[in-house]
């Protein structure tokens, strides 16, 4: 891929304050593109602005909460009035939420999860695709191995039924955007070292758990150290340069094999 593959490019990336958004938005901008960074904390998306301008990137703060139709569709807006355009969006803002036994886990939280991590994919790009057809561009969304390949994360229905509702996401409309010229496919990481476990709540995790064994080695390349964010990042800009221009509708899991095991 050319360093420079994004020169030109207007890229948008919910959850760009922190872990894998804010590597992402880094690594795009690095290869030339605008960023809009968008998240809900403006704090921390000042600081992974403030990195993208000294290393000669451009970016623009957007303050939104990616579950709010009415902000995002502004923060979408502002982005496109900036230079013109919108060709790569990373559908990535996303919470682990309440994981706990399902009938321990409560209405509001089930709610709260497809709030952020569902409802937030479907407004994202709800309001990016207007801005994409007339130009094509490609769509990124970050899903899980939880509810794609793996399924013994105990409490975690309500995560990975959104995970998985993600890469369904993905598949139906890589055929209705073909026709636009936009491609759209999903990187699904496995355990990577990020702030998200900060922002998860677990209940009585015990009793939804099988009591399985994994086989030695829960991460086989890494001998079971987590990934990076930057790890995940170089793949999303592989899927949104032109070296994956033939490829849609596909997820690549990006956790050292660990799913395989899981
Ligand atoms: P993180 O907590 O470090 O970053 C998530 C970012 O999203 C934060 O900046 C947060 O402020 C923002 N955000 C949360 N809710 C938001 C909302 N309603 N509106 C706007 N912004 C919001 O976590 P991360 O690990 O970088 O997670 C990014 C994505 O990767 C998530 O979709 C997550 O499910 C997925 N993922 C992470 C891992 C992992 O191990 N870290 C594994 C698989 C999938």
């Amino acid at each position: 891929m050319n360093s420079k593959a994004f020169e030109g490019k207007t890229a948008l990336v919910t959850g760009a304050g922190s872990g894998i958004g804010r590597a992402t938005s880094l690594r795009l901008a690095r290869g030339g593109a605008l960023v809009g960074l968008l998240g809900r904390t403006e704090d921390e998306l000042q600081e992974t602005l403030d990195e993208i301008q000294a290393s000669g990137g451009e970016g623009i703060v957007l303050v939104a909460d990616v579950s709010e139709a009415g902000e995002m569709e502004q923060a979408v807006e502002r982005l496109v009035n900036a230079r013109g355009g919108l060709h790569i969006v990373v559908a990535n803002a996303g919470i682990n939420g309440t994981w706990a036994p399902i009938d321990d886990l409560r209405p509001e939280e089930f709610d709260s999860t497809i709030a952020v991590n569902l409802r937030g994919t479907y407004l994202t790009l709800h309001h990016s695709v207007r801005q994409m057809k007339s130009s094509g561009g490609s769509i990124v969304v970050v899903s899980s191995i939880n509810g794609t390949r793996t399924f013994t994360t105990p409490g975690a229905t309500a995560y990975s039924a959104t995970k998985a509702a993600q890469l369904a996401m993905v598949q139906q409309l890589a055929l209705e955007l073909g026709q636009y010229g936009i491609r759209i496919n999903a990187v699904c990481p496995g355990a990577i070292d990020t702030e998200i476990d900060d922002n998860t709540r677990t209940r009585k995790q015990r009793e939804a758990e099988v009591p399985v064994e994994f086989p030695e080695g829960d991460i086989p390349l890494t001998g079971g150290k987590a990934g990076t964010a930057a790890e995940v990042a170089d793949v999303i800009a592989f899927l949104a340069s032109d070296a994956s221009r033939h490829v849609t509708g596909t997820p690549i899991w990006v956790d050292g094999g660990q799913s395989l095991l899981r």
